[in-house]
């Protein structure tokens, strides 16, 4: 049996369950397709498999999303062949091949890089989706975009002022402020020490209303600060937990404005392959045509994938991180 180098957890935990494991190299479904993974895109939902935030069934391959050039296509599979160029959804990605359902798999446009095609996909799906499905952005609506410098951040400044909205973003560093000012926010907030600055500068700007919508990505810290920022009839988009989890809360502090909360994931709005299609095509065109800027911190080798996470939950990083198979 052939085997390949992945980066397999034998149980839930800190950084220091990353390895680099010999296990078999798995073998196409029919519905499925086998990608000759090069570059695998690092996600803080792989920091919740691997902590158990998300439990997973162990031993566990880590990953979410790849790209690379199809090595084998399962009996079923219509759309692709061997050697195209693809980047995917699925389990299991920092290893050296992957299984992938072919309804989570899109062909790169143009001479788009394996690294970029990695680095785009979950986010910038989720980025969109968030800013066309879960809220459509406007023209002239205030958005407030926490941890605007992250891989989510960059891409969510860049897609609300596309959309012609005005942006507020947070973050915790001048070095930071500055990426997210680059990407497009129109003030940037340093929230390290406290919210109210935020409040304060959000009352200032939208003559004491507060935005239309909030953005936000790290959870737990800034959730109160997010329904105080956020305007009457407004709405609050709370979509991943880099702090950690939102506790549960009464839905009778939502009555105090009229809040819309909604706490969506990526995964609900690609449960179809038209779905899927649509909304990689719409992400992926919009980098091809360089509307959208894909930056990337940095590309790790698989060693050092310990590195990696403790990077992305230290908050020592902006943008994307992609491990390099
Ligand atoms: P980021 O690159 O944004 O990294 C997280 C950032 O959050 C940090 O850089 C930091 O920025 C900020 N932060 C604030 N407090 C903390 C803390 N206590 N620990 C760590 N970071 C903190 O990560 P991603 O772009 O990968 O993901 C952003 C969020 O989006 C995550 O919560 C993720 O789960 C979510 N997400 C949700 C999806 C969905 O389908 N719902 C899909 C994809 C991502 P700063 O230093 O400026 O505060």
């Amino acid at each position: 049996m052939s085997t390949m180098r992945a980066v397999q957890i034998p149980q839930h935990g800190d950084s220091s369950v990353l390895a680099v494991a010999n296990i078999p190299k798995p073998s196409p479904k029919p519905n499925e397709v086998l990608v000759k993974v090069a570059a695998a895109g690092i996600n803080f939902i792989d920091t919740y498999q691997r902590s158990g935030l998300y439990p997973q069934k162990m031993p566990f391959v880590v990953g979410r999303e790849g790209a690379g050039e199809i090595a084998e296509v399962g009996a079923n599979v219509r759309d692709f062949k061997v050697g195209d160029r693809v980047v995917f959804l699925g389990p299991s990605a920092y290893a050296e091949y992957a299984a992938v359902s072919d309804d989570k798999v899109a062909k790169l446009p143009g001479s788009l890089s394996y690294e970029k095609a990695a680095a785009a996909l979950l986010q910038g799906m989720t980025g969109w989706s968030l800013v066309r499905q879960a809220y459509e952005v406007k023209a002239g609506d205030w958005v407030l975009i926490h941890a605007a410098a992250g891989g989510m951040g960059l891409l969510l400044c860049q897609m609300c002022k596309l959309l012609g909205a005005n942006v507020v973003g947070t973050t915790s560093t001048e070095a930071k402020a500055a990426l997210a000012k680059k990407a497009g926010a129109d003030y940037v907030v340093d929230y390290s020490q406290g919210y109210d600055g935020v409040i304060q500068k959000i009352n200032e700007l939208t003559d004491n209303k507060g935005v239309h919508v909030v953005l936000d990505g790290v959870g737990a810290a800034t959730f109160d600060a997010s329904l105080k920022a956020v305007r009457l009839l407004g709405t609050v988009i709370s979509f991943g937990n880099a702090s950690g989890a939102v506790p549960p809360i009464s839905i009778m502090r939502l009555a105090e404005k009229n809040v819309r909360l909604m706490r969506p994931t990526l995964f609900n709005y690609i449960t179809t392959r038209e779905d899927f299609n649509k909304l990689a095509g719409d992400v992926l065109k919009l980098v091809d045509e360089n509307k959208l800027d894909v930056n990337i911190y940095k590309e790790y080798p698989l060693e050092d994938v310990k590195q990696a996470h403790d990077d992305l939950e230290g908050r020592k990083t902006t943008g994307k991180l992609i491990l390099k198979l």
